[in-house]
């Protein structure tokens, strides 16, 4: 057979493009460019539409690269066109994306779609909202002299003195698009376009005027506000500054003075907030202070929404973004300072699909722009912490409240023998009983809702089990229907015991709906509110629920979602109501997280001027992690904690990646885990254990575990993960499961 090098030769190195695909495979491919196109360096970055898998699918890519392929122009495939003319993921954000892809070991396709609001994924185009300004003409001006009393005077008059915009007069004026096309067609009015680099000019220029030290409205900063703030200005470029505040020491005020400095000099700004906190409170609160446009970018949003908020931000328009977690994949087209606000949230870290943490991301982001990072909390992350005292970030404190806001008492109830009402202490009651008398209002807080989280046989010790979870079915509405928060089965409750047919069926321990139930009836005077993901799917809905309590005397009920955020000035007593589950669970992040939610809780507690009481029944009064809180705060538990850590190898000491698989026969996961962790056997330093099975071995029916990848240096286990990968993807054990790979697992779920 003759050797077709000839043909090689002439063939090879044509220049293509490599197009990542949103599909769950390493690889991106590469194309030839569409007929009557060069391809350049300048079309990474653009989407194009491609062929792919069989018959004539075709599906949407984003350019990554442009090069001489490797691959004989014969074997490869022509693009079908080329949606840009330029790209829509370029320069700093692209780079971070591909840095995000190689941390994450996630699918670079996969990585970018996220990045990409849904009108980009669809292949459509993203214009920004046009704008417009009315005029006067002569003859409008000329018939104002003249004209009768009505809407169209009015109008005229409102130009009088220049051009107005549309938005501005569609606020003021009833029945605008009426009025104003009448005058239109009279042509005594004239409407024109704004033409984009107008509108980002005045939006800069707007920001321009604030004082440096006073944005409009500021409030006067008390000293320790105010050098915090002269430290955090004193850092220009690159950095991270840890913002130790306790809860209502004004770490918001800070942000919002240095923010005012930044959009001053003419950079936008982009503030994270965690998922529950992005309320309209929180937006108005930005604006009213800062007198500009702020953007919001939520999950809430609709697409095209989000997809104006996100053109805004790269042509600049948008001086200040304020979103959760999605909002760190937005462009921007001068950045000047990212704010991580609650840097602790665990709503940062994305759970399924790409899993990543946006505090990181953007921490890389600002890398990029050489911009300062600001993290804020009362209960920093014991990652963040570390870096703290490691000198990798800067440490800044405000350990006061503001204002005249004291710190809440904190008590420690002992419920060992005490009668229990809805899982309330006796003097938990007298002191709601109290609080509503002097007209005030009651947080009792319970991390589990429904009315109890079991159904239990008092016969012959039966309890109602999740047919597909290694889990117990929660009971609802008042004990008629069960429901398991993991799958989210549902069934009435039995009558009777399905195995000794006994009537003696009790609901055991108590969760939101039961307290809620009880308290009504224990104060019938009083409003009581439930919050929790079954009153309240939505931020909004929150809100709504939150608004029926009103000033005046009241009580809410939730769970996690009441800890954070919310500025109730009227709230001056806290009831935790049993933290011993947290205490002794086995996870490395229990203790952390018990910490920061009995904290974040206990700072819902008198926010404003009246002294605050926050109330913890505890079977455990001795336990050594409440005395620690208690006596010396987060720092105390920080300080006692972080050595255990190092001890036993975990994070921020050791670096983890964890991979879960799931299967419905048995020893299908096992099998992909054990051939899985072959592959990653020979490193040094690099340490797989497992396969184990994982906390929850059977959920929705599928069988699931896990196994465990750690390093005490962050660059082996990364380079394992980089080799093993493909292997990975192609062992034939793959196909029979669900697996994912999670690097820097928040928790050991
Ligand atoms: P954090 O974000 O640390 O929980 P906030 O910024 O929300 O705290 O401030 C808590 C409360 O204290 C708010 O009601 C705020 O208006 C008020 N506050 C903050 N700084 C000052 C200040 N310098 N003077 C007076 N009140 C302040
Ligand atoms: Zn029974
Ligand atoms: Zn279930």
């Amino acid at each position: 057979m003759p050797e077709p090098l000839d043909i090689a030769e002439k063939s090879t190195s044509p220049t293509v493009w490599r197009v990542a695909v949103n599909a769950p495979l390493l690889a991106s491919f590469d194309y030839l460019p569409v007929d009557g196109h060069v391809a350049t360096a300048g079309d990474i970055g653009k989407r194009v539409r491609v062929p792919f898998g069989r018959g004539d699918k075709e599906r949407i890519g984003v350019i990554v690269a442009v090069l001489a392929s490797e691959m004989a122009l014969e074997r490869l495939t022509q693009a079908s066109e080329l949606l840009d003319t330029v790209p829509v993921l370029d320069g700093e954000l692209l780079e971070s994306l591909l840095w995000l892809s190689r941390y994450t070991h996630g699918p670079l396709g996969e990585v970018l779609w996220q990045a990409m609001p849904k009108v980009l994924r669809d292949g459509e185009a993203l214009f920004v909202a046009p704008s417009f300004v009315w005029s006067l003409t002569e003859a409008g001006r000329t018939h104002l002299g003249s004209a009768r009393e009505g809407r169209p005077k009015a109008l005229l008059s409102a130009l009088a003195n220049g051009p107005v915009s549309e938005d501005a007069l569609r606020v003021v004026h009833e029945n605008f698009s009426t009025t104003a096309r009448g005058l239109l067609a009279k042509e005594f009015v004239e409407r024109s376009e704004i033409a984009l680099d107008t509108r980002v000019r005045n939006a800069i220029t707007s920001v321009a005027s604030f004082d440096e030290a006073h944005p409009l409205h500021a409030l006067t900063l008390n000293e320790e506000q105010a050098s915090v703030l002269a430290s955090l200005q004193s850092r220009s470029g690159f950095n991270v500054s840890l913002l130790d505040g306790v809860t209502g020491s004004g770490k918001t005020e800070v942000y919002l003075q240095r923010m005012a400095q930044v959009l001053a000099s003419g950079k936008q700004v982009l503030v994270m907030v965690p998922e529950i906190g992005l309320t309209p409170q929180t937006l108005r609160r930005f604006e009213s202070r800062l007198g500009i446009p702020v953007y919001a970018y939520h999950s809430s949003m609709s697409d095209t929404e989000r997809a104006q908020t996100w053109i805004a931000a790269r042509t600049g328009l948008a001086r200040v973004v304020v979103g959760t977690r999605s909002s760190a994949f937005l462009p921007f087209e001068s950045l000047g300072l990212i704010i991580v606000d609650e840097e602790h949230d665990s709503s940062f870290k994305q759970f399924d699909g790409i899993r990543f943490n946006a505090r990181d991301f953007v921490i890389q982001r600002a890398y990029r722009w050489d911009v300062p990072v600001i993290l804020g909390s009362a209960t920093p992350s014991l990652e963040s912490w570390q870096n703290a005292v490691s000198g990798r970030y800067h440490r800044e404190e405000l350990q006061h409240r503001a204002g005249d806001a004291q710190p809440p008492r904190i008590v420690v109830q002992d419920i060992r023998a005490a009668r229990l009402q809805a899982g309330l202490s006796p003097d938990a009651l007298k002191a709601i009983e109290q609080t509503l008398a002097r007209g005030e209002q009651v947080l009792v807080f319970k991390n589990r809702r429904g009315y109890a989280p079991v159904l239990l046989c008092h016969d012959c010790g039966w309890t109602a089990k999740c047919t597909r979870c290694d889990a117990s079915m929660t009971v609802h509405n008042n004990g008629r229907r069960l429901q398991c928060h993991h799958c989210g089965a549902s069934r009435s409750a039995p009558n009777a015991c399905p195995d000794c047919a006994s009537l003696a069926l009790h609901p055991q321990g108590v969760g939101t709906e039961r307290i809620e139930g009880f308290l009504v009836d224990h104060f019938p005077d009083a409003p009581v509110i439930r919050v929790d993901r079954g009153t309240t799917q939505t931020r909004d809905g929150m809100l709504q629920q939150l608004s029926k309590l009103g000033d005046g005397a009241g009580i809410l009920v939730g769970t996690q979602m009441l800890a954070k955020g919310h500025d109730l000035s009227n709230l001056t007593l806290v009831v935790v109501v049993g933290a011993d589950e947290g205490l002794f669970s086995a996870d490395f992040r229990a203790n952390e997280r018990l910490a920061q939610l009995l904290i974040q809780v206990a700072g819902r507690a008198g926010r404003a001027s009246r002294l605050g009481t926050v109330m913890i029944q505890t079977h455990h009064p001795d336990h050594p992690l409440l005395a620690l809180l208690i006596n010396g705060g987060y720092k105390a538990f920080a300080a006692k904690e972080l050595p255990q850590r190092q001890a036993a190898l975990y994070p921020p000491f050791a670096f983890l990646a964890l991979i879960r698989a799931e299967a419905q026969h048995v020893g299908d996961a096992r099998n992909f885990l054990v051939a899985t962790r072959e592959l990653l056997a020979n490193e040094l330093g690099v340490e797989a254990m497992g396969p184990l099975p994982a906390p929850m071995p059977r959920r929705a029916g599928y069988l699931r575990e896990q196994l465990l990848v750690l390093s005490e240096t962050r660059k082996p286990l990364h380079t394992v993960l980089t080799n093993a990968l493909p292997a990975i993807y192609a062992l034939p054990e793959a196909r029979k499961v669900r697996w994912s790979l999670d690097v820097d697992p928040y928790d050991l779920y």
